[in-house]
């Protein structure tokens, strides 16, 4: 609830999602993000969990984070807590998932009948309508406009930043020996208004592959029962934590 200060109570839970619980912090616009160990896929009809997912993926995740940090591209993370949770500034969700892909892969690769693994001659930057009750649907600009999600000026700096994320991840994984395929990133507002990049960037929401040998080495473990899940997040973290610090 709302204290005298007019904040919630410290440690108060906010909102639970799939993979990750919020909690107030005590301060003003100021929220703790604990990481879980549970995994979903296909719109939560198949759940998982693995032990110590949690830290690995608050870890990849500030990483990251911190690395578009020096790019320029700001985001909600402050700081790391504890071993699964992230102090970040509290933004109000743009209901988008917002896709990149460099290379083909999925659902995407099946529905418009090319091969998975097509390398684009340009990166593709799409829009899916966040509402699990309607399975995240795309969306065209106009679609968003219709709807008042986003305006115009709004959905071209979303594209810009998604375009520019793209170009840092893709040049960090690379580092690491791992191919870029595609993400989906979220975006929100803070009350100042100013668009953060939020949410997370972890094998759950990236198609990571090796470089050398084309391993998935992401949720595609999970999705299609390829084992040694645990041991590819593992391997994106040491890879990112060998090269980046
Ligand atoms: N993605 C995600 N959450 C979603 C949908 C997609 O994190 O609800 C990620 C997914 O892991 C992949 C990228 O976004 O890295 C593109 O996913 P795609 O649209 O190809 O979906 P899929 O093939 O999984 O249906």
């Amino acid at each position: 609830m709302i204290n005298s200060d007019g904040m919630n109570a410290e440690g108060k839970l906010l909102y639970e999602g799939k993979a990750k619980r919020v909690f107030a912090s005590g301060k003003p616009h100021i929220l703790r993000v604990e990481f879980k160990n549970s995994l979903t896929a296909f719109n939560a009809l198949k759940k998982g969990s693995f032990e110590n997912k949690g830290h690995i993926n608050r870890d990849i995740a500030s990483l990251l984070f911190q690395e578009l940090n020096k790019e320029g591209i700001a985001s909600h993370w402050i700081s790391n807590a504890g071993d699964v949770d992230m102090i970040v500034h509290e933004v109000k969700i743009i209901p988008l998932e917002v896709v990149v892909r460099n290379t083909l892969a999925g659902s995407t690769a099946k529905k418009l009948g090319i091969a998975e693994g097509n390398v684009l001659a340009k990166p593709l930057v799409e829009f899916y309508y966040k509402d699990d009750a309607l399975a995240d649907p795309f969306v065209s600009d106009d679609q968003i406009l219709m709807m008042g999600i986003a305006t115009e000026t709004e959905i071209q700096e979303l594209k810009l930043l998604a375009q520019k994320i793209n170009q840092t991840l893709k040049r960090i994984f690379a580092v690491a020996e791992i191919d870029l395929i595609d993400f989906k990133v979220e975006f929100g507002k803070d009350h100042q208004g100013r668009i953060l990049l939020a949410d997370e960037i972890t094998p759950d929401c990236c198609r990571l592959w090796d470089m050398k040998t084309q391993e998935k080495l992401d949720k595609d473990r999970f999705r299609r029962d390829l084992g040694n899940i645990k041991e590819s997040y593992e391997e994106v973290l040491r890879r990112l934590k060998g090269k980046l610090s």
